[in-house]
Order: C-alpha cells, then sequence, then structure tokens
C-alpha cells in the first residue's frame, strides 16, 4: 500500500517535470527541438534587425514612410489572412524593399497542431507572400514565438529557418520612453528587436519605432534585415 503511494508520488513528479520541461521548450525564444533557430546574431559589428509581427493592416501607410525617412529596412513578418484583407498594403511593404517573412495564416498557437495543420497554415501564406511580390528568403516566425514538437519538425523537414529575437520592448513596458530605455540599455550587435506596429494607438508605436531608430543610429547602429544580419 506505502508502495503503491510512493510510485504514484514518483509518476505525478515525473509528469510535473515533463509538464515545465515541455512549457519552457515550448515558450523559449532560444531553443527547439528540431532545425534552425535565430534569436540574435553573433558579431562585433553594431548591426541590428527591427522586426515587425502581425498585419498588414492600414498602418503600413505610416510605418513605411517613417522607415524610409531613417533609411531603415525592417522584416515584417505578415499573417496570411491579414494579408488576403490588406494585400496593397502587403504590397506597399514589399515594393519598399522590406524583408517579408511568414507569420501563419491564422496566427493561431502552433502547438500540439497536426503536421497537415501547420504545413497548411504556413504554405497558404507563403503563397500569399509571393503574390504581394516577393521574392526573396521567407524566413517563419511562430505566433506568439511558441513552438513545440510538431512546428519545428515541419520547419526542419522543409529546411526552414525559425527566427525569434532578443529584445522585447512590448513585452516589458508600456510607454514609448519606457521601451526606448529598455530598447538603449539591453541591446548588443547582432540583436533582433521586435515590435508591433500593425494595431491600434498608431501614434504612440510610431513614437517608439522613431525612438528607438533615433536611439540606436546615434550609437552608431546600422539596421539590417534578418536575413542580411544573418549573412554577417
Ligand atoms: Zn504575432
Amino acid at each position: 500500500m506505502k508502495r503503491k503511494l510512493v510510485f504514484s508520488v514518483i509518476g505525478i513528479l515525473i509528469i510535473l517535470f515533463m509538464m515545465v520541461g515541455g512549457y519552457k521548450i515550448t515558450v523559449s525564444r532560444s531553443y527547439q527541438l528540431f532545425g534552425g533557430l535565430t534569436q540574435q546574431i553573433d558579431t562585433e559589428q553594431k548591426v541590428v534587425a527591427l522586426t515587425f509581427d502581425d498585419g498588414p493592416t492600414q498602418n503600413v501607410h505610416e510605418s513605411l514612410p517613417l522607415l524610409d525617412k531613417y533609411n531603415v529596412k525592417a522584416t515584417f513578418f505578415l499573417i496570411g489572412q491579414d494579408i488576403e484583407k490588406y494585400p496593397e498594403e502587403a504590397k506597399q511593404i514589399v515594393e519598399a524593399g522590406h524583408q517579408v517573412g511568414n507569420h501563419t495564416y491564422s496566427h493561431d498557437r502552433m502547438v500540439l497542431k497536426s503536421q497537415s495543420f501547420i504545413s497548411e497554415e504556413i504554405e497558404k501564406t507563403d503563397e500569399l507572400i509571393r503574390e504581394a511580390g516577393y521574392e526573396g528568403e521567407n524566413d517563419f516566425r511562430p505566433p506568439y514565438g511558441k513552438k513545440f514538437v510538431g512546428l519545428p519538425y515541419y520547419l526542419s523537414k522543409e529546411d526552414r529557418e525559425t527566427i525569434t529575437w532578443n529584445i522585447e520592448p512590448d513585452t516589458y513596458h508600456t510607454t514609448p520612453v519606457d521601451k526606448v530605455n529598455y530598447v538603449k540599455e539591453n541591446i548588443q550587435p547582432g540583436s533582433i528587436i521586435l515590435m508591433h506596429p500593425m494595431y491600434a494607438e498608431v501614434d504612440k508605436v510610431l513614437a517608439e519605432i522613431e525612438g528607438v531608430i533615433q536611439t540606436l543610429q546615434d550609437e552608431d547602429y546600422t539596421f539590417v534585415t534578418v536575413d542580411e544580419l544573418q549573412g554577417m
């Protein structure tokens, strides 16, 4: 009886450890079970990549001129169903010379999903990205940065690279000033910065982006696309 209880307790502990370990792998920005993952680049050169998640939305009309003003090329991880809603905006991103990446079709969590669901999400979005005229390197970023077994397995089979980030101002701060300060304090050569310019309060997020660009350009950083960063 006592022995049975001990085994049950050990069993529960093992399951708990596996759940915690599995969750950590799922949300980790720097590790996944299969295939290549880039969170930042190891370099001495003062280069960084500015990356934008989600959309496109009508906010593109305001973010593109801002990037142009500072001569910055960024990387946009676009959602397939949003490209369907805003095809012109997707084309404008491509025409402005930015890198475009795949952020799935529905922005659903790609955890505990079948291989056919995952491949449909990614391939449908690839097709929409190509229809927008994009011909460059098409990297992938998982929604919410989440990936467990099925997604990395699919990506490694397809020889597709996962791009995460090491600088995430939106996670830790709410005001533009705090976000810019956080970036200034944590930036390293080869960093990948994640920002979200496609939603409400566009003026606020544009101020954040402009603050980040000015601050880092003042420190002699050059902005490059993720693909260019990986070539360094
Ligand atoms: Zn997203």
